[in-house]
């Protein structure tokens, strides 16, 4: 790649922009960094941070901008992020949006990918997770080639508790409220690109690929 890539994924809660990440890390060589990923570590492990998010991820209401925009500014701090990254679930607010410019973070690119509520709410009853390594799964458009187990690590798939049908309404209530407004945030700074999600997992990553000139 001819320059880094310090990327910004925006989308409502399953549109794949998880799925989208690992495929531009792969290509790339920059890590995805998903504050839902961390925070879900978090919670499994019991820290006091994990502790503290729990009820708020469960119910489907955002984890307080502060706690977010502490586990943003260490986790870029690290080595490998150094030659680019790409964000999945952060900035999610205005907020934590201008916090990333008060850190002096230079984000080159934002895509938005953008899939109706309708299907979301359809495409969310068949999302997995390994819970040991966090690979995701689509029980039809993206299934595991182990089955119910993990392609990558071989353990048991899961069912996020806040993929229930309830709380990805409010999800997708809280994205429409408080991520969308994002959109034209980036809109102005001349960062925002679109890409409409497509029924196909290839075919979304070949107009995600496209849009950000990489192949
Ligand atoms: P995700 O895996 O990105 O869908 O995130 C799952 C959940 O983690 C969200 O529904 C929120 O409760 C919490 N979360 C993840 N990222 C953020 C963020 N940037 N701001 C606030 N809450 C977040």
């Amino acid at each position: 790649m001819k320059h880094s890539v310090r990327l910004i994924l925006l989308g409502a809660p399953g549109a794949g922009k998880g799925t989208q990440a690992e495929k531009i890390s792969a290509a790339a060589n920059i890590p995805a960094i998903s504050t839902g990923a961390i925070i879900r570590e978090a919670i499994a492990t019991g820290t006091e941070m994990g502790t503290l998010a729990k009820s708020y991820i469960e119910r489907g209401a955002l984890v307080p901008d502060e706690v977010v925009i502490g586990i943003i500014r260490d986790r870029l701090q690290a080595d490998d992020c150094k030659d680019g990254f790409i964000l999945d679930g952060f900035p999610r607010t205005v907020p934590q949006a201008e916090a990333l410019d008060q850190m002096g973070v230079e984000i080159t690119d934002v895509l938005s990918i953008e899939v109706s509520d309708e299907r979301i709410v359809s495409r969310m009853g068949g999302r997995r997770v390994c819970k040991a390594c966090g690979a995701t799964y689509h029980v039809e458009s993206n299934p595991s080639p182990a089955g119910d187990k993990c392609g990558i690590c071989g353990e048991d798939l899961t069912i996020r508790k806040d993929d229930d049908p309830a709380v990805v309404q409010s999800r997708l209530t809280v994205y429409h409220e408080q991520t969308e407004p994002l959109k034209d945030f980036y809109a102005k700074k001349g960062l925002l690109k679109i890409v409409e999600g497509q029924e196909k997992l290839e075919d979304t990553t070949a107009l995600t690929f496209a849009a950000l000139g990489l192949n």
